[in-house]
């Protein structure tokens, strides 16, 4: 895969989704800077890519929401691997509370991380991204963004949020060079999801919802993200690609609750 040898800043990365466009990213030798509020999570992930693929990496432990950190931690990151040139924002959390029942600070709290990580990162980066050539930025959003789930309100409107966003951002930094698309994973085997994949029933029923029935891992939404970033998608803008098993196209989709 041809793909540019910029850093990239991935958040969230200390696990999951995140984690692995970590490690698919250090795979292909580009530098990769890695952001997630676990410190010593991400630091493992870093120590760990150091070792496999002996790319740079940068790990910092940083709570996304607080966007007043974001020039510190990437003055910090440029001073070790030089300026950006791809972006994945890929840290995220679920509040289960219906919309009737959601205090606002979590509701706020859902879009700090989901929503406003992804615009203020985007914007922080703006300088590097279009500076430097082939740069690209991948939002993770959900295949909750076009479902409707009663008791996550906040998750779907915010990951329903970062998908208008791509488009903004994406007609906004296209005549510069920089792609912006949107990653819209299903049902993933990661720590976020792992209490419902224990409950026998829900986690048959995600396997069933899904048209290759089964559950996806985080390397196969990696994958694409990486593919995403490369120049392999090099005419690819302002679009959403669903990663999620044909579960947003099947007919047998059920309700969770
Ligand atoms: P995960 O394993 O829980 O990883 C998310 C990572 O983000 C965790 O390390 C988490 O830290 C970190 N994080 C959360 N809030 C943060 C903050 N404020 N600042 C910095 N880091 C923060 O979950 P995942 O399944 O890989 O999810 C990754 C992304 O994919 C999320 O945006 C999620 O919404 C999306 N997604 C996942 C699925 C799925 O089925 N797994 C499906 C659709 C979309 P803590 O561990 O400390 O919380």
């Amino acid at each position: 895969m041809s793909s540019p040898n910029t850093p990239v800043l991935i958040t969230g990365a200390a696990s999951g989704i995140g984690a692995a466009c970590a490690r698919a990213l250090a795979a292909t030798g580009r530098p990769t800077v890695l952001w997630d509020r676990d410190e010593s999570g991400v630091a493992a992930v870093a120590k760990q890519i150091e070792q496999d693929d002996g790319a740079p990496v940068v790990a910092t432990g940083i709570d996304v929401s607080d966007v007043s950190r974001y020039d510190d931690a990437l003055a910090e990151a440029r001073r070790i691997v030089g300026r950006i040139g791809g972006f994945v924002h890929c840290a995220g959390i679920v509040d289960s509370t219906p919309m009737t029942e959601v205090p606002l600070e979590a509701w706020q709290r859902v879009f700090d991380v989901n929503l406003t990580a992804f615009a203020y990162g985007t914007a922080a980066l703006a300088e590097d991204l279009t500076a430097l050539p082939d740069s690209a930025v991948v939002a993770i959003s959900s295949i909750n963004a076009t479902l409707g789930q009663a008791n996550i309100p906040s998750y779907s409107a915010s990951k329903a949020g970062v998908l208008g966003l791509t488009r903004s951002l994406a007609a906004q930094l296209g005549r510069s060079g920089v792609r912006v698309n949107a990653v819209c994973p299903g049902y993933i085997e990661t720590p976020m999801l792992s209490r419902s994949l224990a409950d026998a029933r829900r986690g048959a029923r995600m396997s069933g919802d899904a048209m290759l029935g089964r559950v996806g891992q985080p390397e196969e939404v990696a994958s694409v993200v990486r593919f995403l970033l490369s120049t392999e998608a090099s005419f690819v803008t302002g679009s959403t690609l669903f990663v999620d098993g044909g579960v947003t196209a099947s007919d047998r989709l059920g309700s969770l609750d």
